[in-house]
């Protein structure tokens, strides 16, 4: 079976179209504006094409940003300070901290000193909380992106079983406690979680009907470890060398060559999972202020 490429890159469009149109309508209507700021810490590579991507996307879809670059040796209470200013700052709805942070700087305690309400990234502990019990709250941008390429590429999650390799903070765990939650439209799954002292990884992924994997190691994932017909997503993106050009080139955690080979449908890397984190930071954005202007939100 040729499995069905599950586009990222077209959802993703799809969706930045939507948002930009909205966006038009808020300036126009509320004389809103969402604004974001992105605060980077050194000049860390991958970290810096992170956030390059995450401003164009704001630029292009009109909203009021920010790059904030801070030197690699920013004490922690310099960059805690900066954190409240951004706060206090009422055209900065969302504010987006890239990681990872030096070592001197407790990432905790900045990811903490986030109004929450401005947490669109999702990870400060309140909007973590709320995730759990089912309250309206920023989603993190890469579980919230899996579930809207699920729903958008039609697949069918309510009753199927659902297993994640990777049990992390910022992917495994979330997307797994989120598509367990009955919850519409993407949800009530029974939903299972690999990670490294699983004692037969491939006795789960076999069951599968979705597969969902965060593991963090290149292709990871072959074949003979999946059943006919999954439908897998494929988080990962390792870095296996560079071109002649100097450009990096990427795998994922999937051997796609071989899953596709078996699987009903699945995502690339890259053109996944990848461009659907980047545009639901956006929307968080967008959800943020509105939430904060008094109109009607997903974040309440
Ligand atoms: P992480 O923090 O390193 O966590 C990896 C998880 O996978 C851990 O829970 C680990 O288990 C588990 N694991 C590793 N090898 C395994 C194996 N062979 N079998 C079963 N479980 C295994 O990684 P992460 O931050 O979740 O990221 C995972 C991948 O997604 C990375 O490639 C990252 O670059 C990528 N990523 C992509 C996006 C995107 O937007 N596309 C966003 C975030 C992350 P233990 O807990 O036992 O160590």
């Amino acid at each position: 079976m040729a499995a069905k490429i599950i586009s990222g890159k077209e959802i993703s469009q799809q969706i930045r179209e939507e948002l930009k149109k909205e966006v038009q309508e808020l300036k126009e209507k509320h004389g809103l504006t969402p604004g974001l700021v992105t605060i980077l810490v050194g000049e860390n590579p991958a970290s810096v094409s992170y956030v390059t991507a995450k401003q164009r996307t704001a630029h292009d879809l009109g909203f009021y940003s920010i790059q904030d670059n801070q030197p690699e040796d920013i004490t922690e209470e310099a960059l805690l300070s900066l954190i409240d200013q951004y706060n206090k700052d009422p055209k900065i709805h969302g504010i987006l901290v890239q990681l990872p942070l030096p070592k001197h700087i407790d990432e905790k305690k900045i990811i903490h000193a986030i109004d929450p309400r401005k947490d669109v990234d999702g990870f400060h502990p309140v909007n973590v909380g709320k995730m759990v019990i089912g309250e309206p709250g920023f989603l993190p941008c890469t579980p919230h992106g899996i579930l809207v390429l699920l729903d958008r590429a039609g697949v069918e999650v309510s009753g199927a079983e659902v297993v994640v390799v990777g049990r992390s903070n910022i992917v495994g765990k979330p997307v797994a406690i989120l598509l367990m939650q009955k919850r519409k439209p993407v949800g009530n799954a029974t939903v299972t979680v690999c990670h490294t002292a699983t004692k037969d990884v491939t006795f789960h992924t076999k069951r599968a009907d979705i597969l969902i994997v965060a593991a963090g190691r290149p292709k990871v994932i072959t074949g003979d470890m999946v059943k006919e017909g999954v439908v897998v997503i494929d988080v990962g993106v390792n870095r296996i060398g560079t071109t002649p050009e100097g450009k990096a080139i990427l795998c994922g955690d999937v051997d796609f060559d071989s899953v596709k080979e078996k699987a009903a449908a699945i995502t690339p890397v890259p053109g996944g999972v990848g461009p659907m984190t980047i545009t639901m930071l956006m929307k968080n954005t967008v959800e943020a202020a509105k939430s904060w202007a008094g109109l009607p939100s997903e974040v309440g």
